[in-house]
C-alpha cells in the first residue's frame, strides 16, 4: 500500500512533535527495541510501539485514532528507557491520547470509566461483597471517597466536561 503524506498528515505530525517528550520522533530509525521489550506487544500481537512511531511519522491520524490501539499502552516507561534514539513512545501514546480527548474520540470503555470514577470516586462500584473480600485479607472497608469534591475537581480542570462530549 503506498501512503501518501498530505498536508493534513504533515500537520498532524507537527503537532504530536510540539508536544513535549515527543520531539525526537523523526529520529526513529524502526530498530524494533520498543516492540521487542513491550510488555503489552508480548500479549497482544496487534499492539506495536514501533509501528505507532512509524504511524505518526506518515501522519496517519485516522490509524492511530480508531480502535483501542492508544489505550492499550500500560505507561510501563520500558520504550522510553530502552530506545536507543530516546524517541519516547510512551510520550508519544500519551500526547494522542491528549489529541483524542480533544476532539471527541474517547475509546467508549474508558469514557464509562472516567464518567464512573466522577460518580463513584472508583473505576469500579465498591459493594458489600468487594469489602467482605477485603475483610477475608484483614484489610479494613474501602475509604468512602468524596464523589462530590470528585466530580468538581474532573469539572473544574475541564476534564470531565470534555469525557461527556466524547460522541465516538
Ligand atoms: S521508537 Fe526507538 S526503539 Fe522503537 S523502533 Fe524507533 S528507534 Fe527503535
Ligand atoms: S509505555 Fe506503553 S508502549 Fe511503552 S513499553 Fe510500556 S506498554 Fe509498551
Amino acid at each position: 500500500m503506498t501512503i501518501k503524506v498530505t498536508e493534513e498528515a504533515k500537520e498532524f505530525r507537527k503537532r504530536v512533535l510540539e508536544t513535549p517528550g515527543a520531539e525526537n520522533i523523526m529520529h526513529c530509525y524502526q530498530c524494533g527495541t520498543c516492540t521487542a521489550d513491550c510488555p503489552i506487544a508480548k500479549r497482544v500481537k496487534e499492539f506495536r510501539p514501533r509501528q505507532i512511531a512509524r504511524l505518526v511519522m506518515y501522519g496517519q491520524k485516522e490509524r492511530l485514532m480508531e480502535g483501542d490501539l492508544l489505550y492499550l499502552c500500560a505507561g510501563c516507561y520500558t520504550c522510553y528507557e530502552h530506545c536507543p534514539q530516546e524517541v519516547h513512545v510512551s510520550e508519544i501514546v500519551s500526547a494522542l491520547r491528549k489529541m483524542s480527548l480533544n476532539e471527541g474520540h474517547l475509546l467508549p470503555g474508558f469514557k464509562a470509566l472516567m464518567e464512573g470514577v466522577a460518580e463513584m470516586g472508583y473505576i469500579y462500584e465498591i459493594d458489600e461483597f468487594a469489602n467482605e473480600m477485603r475483610e477475608d485479607d484483614d484489610l479494613p472497608p474501602a475509604p468512602k471517597p468524596d464523589t462530590d469534591g470528585i466530580e468538581a475537581v474532573m469539572r473544574a480542570t475541564g476534564f470531565l466536561g470534555k469525557v461527556e462530549a466524547s460522541t465516538r
